[in-house]
């Protein structure tokens, strides 16, 4: 069993809400944030969470309203938590990128790389935490941009960004107890860059059952009912959501 709490559930252009992301609770207690955009050390500080009750922090790819919040999480750990480390967790093949590209020119005076901030995990195709397994998965979101779903225990798959990925789907379906899945609250079109509305309503009912709705746009009242988002839920932000059977203390 988990405890995700979304801490933003917006697109990279809401102005309504704040950019996707999720804070995990482990059964253990851990608590791992999925992205920090460039809203979420406000969104965090809004919900009463601090940064010092944060473990860790996985990153699914690099845009802003997935990263753009680091710099901030990085700075203050180091300047007003006292050199705290939480942990990174990215895939591998993000990581000199994430450093280089994204985070270098804000934080290298006082560091050469990630692990003089966080301690940095790279993750090729799963890690764990504690007794829990964290999968990650290549996902098509923008062409030439690596992206990254994870997928938690059995409990919990989160799409990050992705286009629709029917094969994606399935697996996670069969896999996981509860599907997170961005969706641009739109027609499908070539241009898209998440999965539309209209693409998660050709899903089988027993799909939709388990599936919550993320990464929207500010026009996501016009879908809240049931004939426009079939038995898929809008996830809103600032709840908690418990994913996945009880566990075996
Ligand atoms: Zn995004
Ligand atoms: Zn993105």
């Amino acid at each position: 069993m988990l405890k995700v709490k979304m801490i933003g559930t917006g697109s990279a252009f809401s102005k309504r809400f704040g950019n996707t992301s999720a804070l995990v609770e482990f059964p253990s207690g851990y608590n791992l944030l999925l992205d920090c955009g460039h809203t979420v050390p406000k969104r965090l500080h809004d919900l009463n969470i601090s940064l010092q009750d944060i473990d860790g922090i996985f990153i699914s790819h690099l845009h802003a309203d997935h990263v753009g919040g680091l710099e901030e999480v990085a700075l203050y750990n180091k300047f007003v938590l006292g050199g705290r480390k939480m942990d990174l967790i990215v895939p591998s093949s993000l990581s000199d990128s994430l450093w280089e590209d994204c985070l270098k020119a804000g934080l290298h005076t006082d560091g050469d790389g990630l692990s003089d901030y966080f301690n940095a995990q790279e993750v090729y195709t799963s890690t764990n935490v504690g007794s829990i397994e964290l999968k990650i998965f290549q996902t098509f979101h923008v062409k030439g941009m690596l992206s990254f779903a994870i997928g938690i225990g059995d409990d919990l798959f989160y799409s990050a960004d992705t286009k629709f990925d029917i094969n994606l789907i399935k697996m996670a379906a069969e896999s996981y107890d509860t599907i997170f899945h961005d969706c641009q609250m739109s027609a499908k079109s070539p241009n898209n860059v998440h999965a539309s509305i209209e693409e998660m309503m050709t899903l089988p009912d027993e799909i939709q059952l388990k599936t919550y709705l993320m990464h929207y746009g500010d026009n996501v009242d016009d879908f809240d009912c049931g004939e426009k988002r079939g038995f898929m839920e809008i996830a809103e932000q600032g709840w908690t959501y418990i994913v996945g059977g009880e566990v075996n203390e």
